[in-house]
């Protein structure tokens, strides 16, 4: 079911790309979110092909993290808490949800206590939910500038998540509104900076996303099923 389910969204994906202008094509990066389901179902789509899982709760890919007995590159996708920047450095390969200057300095001191250089990208909270997380896009410049200084941190792009629309429709301009802002970022005066990636777009509204520019979707429903809480 997972192999099928992965080959009708890789599917899905190319018949996007294939509608988006002609200066937005480029690869697109497929996390498989996999909170929630068990370490089978993370072989079975990883033998299937899947490079990328994403996860949103540190305990739940720590557990995983020391399981799992394949290769794979680990994206923290979900609100990350100060207090747990140091478990989240020793996981993640890229942190999706920086979303405020202090938790780029926590997770840049992390970082520095292993000597690593953490990739992240800042999350932007575009349609200003105030159930959400993220930075809103009035804030974003000053914080990229700080980012772009700290000396553990390798800034890599943007990160959002649409509100939940009934109509998914309604998801376009605001990721058509992500990807300005995208192109904006990428021709700022970054020093260390290495803008290339934007992370839009989940099994509801990937498609969309894609068409308007997304270059990492994460999708979870889409490949796993519905999720068991
Ligand atoms: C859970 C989650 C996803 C995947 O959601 P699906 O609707 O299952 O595809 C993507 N991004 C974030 C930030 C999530 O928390």
């Amino acid at each position: 079911m997972i192999t099928e389910n992965l080959n009708k969204v890789r599917d899905n994906i190319d018949v996007a790309k294939g509608h988006r202008d002609p200066d937005k094509q480029e690869d697109v990066l497929l996390v498989a979110v996999t909170k929630n389901h068990d370490i089978q179902a993370m072989r079975e789509a990883i033998d299937a092909g899947i490079t990328d899982i994403g996860e949103n709760r540190i305990q739940e890919a720590k557990e995983k993290f020391e399981t799992l007995d394949r290769q794979v590159t680990w994206h923290l996708i979900g609100h990350l808490q100060t207090n747990k920047a140091k478990q989240a450095v020793k996981i993640f390969d890229l942190i999706h949800s920086i979303d405020s200057l202090h938790l780029a300095e926590a997770v840049n001191n992390a970082a520095s206590g292993i000597n690593k250089i953490q990739k992240i990208l800042v999350q932007v909270n575009l349609a200003q939910e105030e159930s959400k997380f993220g930075i809103y896009e009035d804030d974003l410049k000053s914080l990229l500038y700080k980012v772009d200084e700290m000396s553990n941190l390798e800034l890599m792009g943007l990160m959002c998540i649409a509100p939940n629309y009934d109509d998914v429709e309604e998801c376009r301009p605001l990721f058509a509104k992500m990807y300005e802002i995208f192109k904006k970022v990428k021709e700022m005066d970054l020093k260390k900076s290495n803008i290339i990636y934007l992370s839009m777009g989940m099994t509801h509204d990937y498609q969309i996303a894609v068409e308007e520019g997304a270059n990492i979707v994460r999708v979870g429903t889409g490949i796993f099923g519905p999720r068991q809480y």
